[in-house]
Order: structure tokens, then C-alpha cells, then sequence
């Protein structure tokens, strides 16, 4: 039978119909505009430094009252203490044994692949407009950070391009970082210009991490030490930097406000891991005692439940399959997380408990004067009990075990005591295939050599 006309008549208005509307969805907002989402990782932030979690200064009026209107996760763990590792479990849901990224330094064993997929690629094949806006080398690109960013600024390296890396691939960020305050420069500019269309933005702050970069002196003054001892100097000053970042959350809250999209816009405010500050006689990260693993976790979901604690642990690897859930994301195929969403822990009804895994492969730290020498650590808990195992190259050193719910300083090893749960707890860890039997070596091949260089990182 011979095709009437009308009929490719029909199917041309349909077919401009439909790119029309796909057009209209990405550009410009509907009266059922997708909610967007702003992800601020505030690096190296203990949680108990925070007023929602504790803490006696007022460091945090913004994030108190965020946390106020929010779902606060009061035993969030880290998968890593590591800035990059850590990071690449937020963005993908994944623990690092399974995303490979597993090392700060090296040139080994240090960018995520392009076959994983980050929260930033989801949401971009779902039609956000992406931005990522970070202050620190850590999670540059050269980590392989900002995949599925169609805008991503990192332009602090132009200050230091020399010293970041050695030829050996040990990295010193030294002055590749930049205040909380230029970044939110960046990021401001970016929200107004995207304020229309559905989008994802992630804020990356780096002040706390150490005090090579300093507050304002306004900020420093209203933390003044105690004493003219270095700790408590150092202390004064981590808490300084706090009070910094948190007025920037502030002027990121006004500008949403600002822009009527606040009511729109989903909110999740994370660290990547703590610091020691002297706690069991470490004052920076890489290990894994609480201090440094359990994480500032608040979720903004407006219109939801507000005002909610969960006190079950929960993990950083959560949060994508949160959104994922939450968002009703389309699935590419390959979306398989390590993490579970958390909606089920806001209703009223028991969820089942999660098992949180942490590592921090340090073998390369030999090449510091560190206390570290060549000890790879994996950590598992399930919200009571809490090993950690000590390696060195491809043996173990030892275990400790903690009671979490009767010692939550772990100040006790209790691995003698109760073998059966040390034990028991060790197995999971070998079910995971968490463990390097042969970790990595400061290496980096003629191929990353030439790849750092066109990057400008060495010379
Ligand atoms: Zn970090």
C-alpha cells in the first residue's frame, strides 16, 4: 500500500515537537523543574569542631542552622583519610578497592578511571548543567576529579606549578590551594549564570587543612589561644579557618536565596575526613581513629523531613545512591554502588544496620619523615565494634579492636580480649578483597611523566 503524504507530514511536526521539548527541558525552567543539587565538601573537618555536633565554640552559626532544617548523620564514616580517595567514594559510591583510586602519591594507583562513573556524569547524562569548583591540588584533575564537570576551575595551580609533584610522584600541595573565599567568588558567579536550568554544582573548601593560607585576621582574633604554645596556637587557628569557611556557606545560602532556587535545591554538606590535632599523638590525617574518619553529614532535602538525627552509621558512599534514589536518575547501565541509599533511614521504621569500610595506603610516606613509615591501614566497623588492621608492605603488623559504644575516644584495644570479634571482623575485611597484597611503589612510568607535563604539574 503506497504511503500518503500526511503521514510524513505527521511525523516531521512530531519530530520537531520532540527536539523542542528536550531543548525547552535543558535550558530554561519548567513549572516541574528538576531539583538541583549543591554538594560543599569542606576538607580535613572533624566533626566535633562543629556546633551541631558539639562543639562548645561557636565556629558554625550557618551550618548550625542548616543542620536545624536538615537530616544530620551523627556517625558518618570516611572510606578513606586521604583527600582524593575519600572524595572519589563521595562521587562515585564506591569504596576505593573497587573505584581504584587508593593513593595520594606515586603516580601510581592515583586517578580514577574513566570507566567509573562519578555523581557529576550522572547527572550530566540527566540532563544537569554541571560546575566544579575545588582549592586544593587533591582533587584536581590530575586525580581524575572532575569527570562529567562541563565547567571546572581549579586555576590555583598556576601559582606552583613546579613543586606539587617530584619526579617520583610525591605530592606537596604546598600553595596549590586557594582561600574558601575565592572559591566561592567562582562558584557564585557560575550559580547566577545556571540559576534557570537544573544543575549540579560541587564547592570544594580547603582552609582547615592546614594554616599555610590564613583567615582573615577578624577570624583569627575571635579564636585567640590560650597560650602561646604551638597546639593550641594550631587549634585556634583550625578553628579560625572553620568560622571563614562557614561565612562563605552563608553568602552561598543568600545567593540561592537570592536567586529564588533555594527552595529547589537539594544541599549536601560533607567533610572528606578529620584531623588528629593530638589526638593518639597525631596531628594531621591518614590514619583512621574517629577523629579522623567520622564525617561532617548533613543533608538538605527542602520540603522533606527537617530537623531529623540518625544516629546509625552510615557511609560517604551513601550519598550518591541517595541521590540517585531521590532524583529518580535515569541509570546508564553501569551505576552498580558500594553505597545504599539513606531514605530509608528517615522513615520511622528500623533500617538494617551497614557495615562502613575505610582504608588509608600510606606505604608512600616513607619518602616523608613520617611516623607512617611504610604502614598501609584498613579499617571495618559496624557502628559497635571497629577493627583496624596495620600492614606493612604485604604483612600484617597487627590488629587493634574498639569498642565504639563503651570507648568512642578508642583508648582501649580490646583485640586480646575478644579474638572471636577481632576475628570475625577480619574475615569480612578478606571477603571484601580490600587488601593490597603488593601496594603501590613511588613510581610513575614515561607515559605519566609526559601526561603531568602537558598538565603543567612538572617540569
Ligand atoms: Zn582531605
Amino acid at each position: 500500500m503506497k504511503r500518503q503524504p500526511l503521514n510524513w507530514i505527521f511525523w516531521i511536526v512530531l519530530f520537531v515537537f520532540l527536539v523542542r521539548t528536550i531543548n525547552c527541558g535543558r535550558g530554561k525552567p519548567s513549572s516541574d523543574q528538576k531539583m538541583n543539587v549543591l554538594l560543599i565538601t569542606l576538607d580535613t573537618l572533624r566533626a566535633d569542631h562543629l556546633g551541631c555536633y558539639g562543639y562548645a565554640k561557636n565556629t558554625s552559626p550557618t551550618l548550625d542552622a542548616l543542620a536545624s532544617t536538615s537530616i544530620v548523620f551523627d556517625h558518618a564514616i570516611a572510606q578513606s583519610a586521604i583527600t582524593p580517595v575519600s572524595h572519589a567514594s563521595i562521587m562515585t559510591g564506591l569504596n576505593p578497592y573497587n573505584h581504584d583510586l587508593r593513593s595520594l602519591h606515586g603516580g601510581v594507583s592515583y586517578q580514577l578511571p574513566d570507566s567509573r562513573l562519578t555523581l557529576a556524569e550522572l547527572m550530566e547524562a540527566n540532563g544537569y548543567a554541571t560546575g566544579g569548583f575545588v582549592s586544593a591540588f587533591p582533587v584536581t584533575k590530575h586525580y581524575g576529579l572532575h569527570q562529567g564537570f562541563e565547567t571546572w576551575d581549579e586555576e590555583f595551580q598556576k601559582k606552583d606549578q613546579v613543586k606539587i609533584l617530584s619526579e617520583t610522584g610525591v605530592v606537596n600541595t604546598g600553595t596549590a590551594q586557594r582561600t574558601c573565599d575565592v572559591t566561592t567568588e567562582k562558584a557564585i558567579v557560575w550559580l547566577r549564570q545556571h540559576a534557570e536550568m537544573p544543575f549540579f554544582a560541587w564547592i570544594h573548601y580547603f582552609d582547615v587543612h592546614d594554616p599555610i593560607l590564613l583567615p582573615p585576621d577578624e577570624y583569627l582574633k575571635r579564636f585567640y589561644p590560650k597560650s602561646r604554645d604551638k597546639p593550641d596556637i594550631l587549634r585556634s587557628v583550625y578553628d579560625a579557618e572553620i568560622a571563614f569557611m562557614d561565612d562563605q556557606i552563608n553568602l552561598i545560602l543568600k545567593e540561592l536565596e537570592a536567586l529564588k532556587i533555594r527552595e529547589n535545591t537539594i544541599l549536601a554538606v560533607l567533610s572528606d575526613h578529620g584531623e588528629g590535632l593530638g589526638d593518639h599523638d597525631w596531628w594531621g590525617h591518614s590514619i583512621l581513629y574517629q577523629e579522623q574518619i567520622r564525617l561532617v553529614f548533613i543533608l538538605s532535602l527542602p520540603g522533606r523531613r527537617e530537623g531529623v538525627r540518625v544516629s546509625s552509621l552510615v557511609r560517604s558512599i551513601d550519598l550518591v545512591p541517595t541521590l540517585h534514589e531521590l532524583l529518580n536518575l535515569n541509570t546508564t547501565g553501569k551505576n552498580v554502588f558500594d553505597g545504599k541509599s539513606l531514605l530509608e533511614m528517615m522513615d520511622e521504621s528500623e533500617a538494617p544496620p551497614r557495615i562502613a569500610y575505610s582504608e588509608s595506603i600510606n606505604d608512600l610516606t616513607a619518602y616523608y619523615d613520617s611516623q607512617m613509615q611504610n604502614e598501609s591501614l584498613y579499617a571495618i566497623s559496624d557502628g559497635r565494634w571497629k577493627l583496624i588492621l596495620h600492614r606493612e608492605k604485604s604483612n600484617d603488623k597487627g590488629v587493634e579492636l574498639f569498642d565504639l559504644q563503651a570507648d568512642p575516644h578508642e583508648l582501649t584495644d580490646l583485640s586480646e580480649k575478644h579474638p572471636e570479634v577481632s576475628a570475625q571482623l577480619r574475615n569480612q575485611l578478606d571477603k571484601m578483597q580490600a587488601i593490597l597484597q603488593d601496594p603501590p611503589r613511588p613510581a610513575m612510568d614515561e607515559k605519566t611523566k609526559e601526561r603531568l607535563k602537558s598538565l603543567g604539574y612538572i617540569k
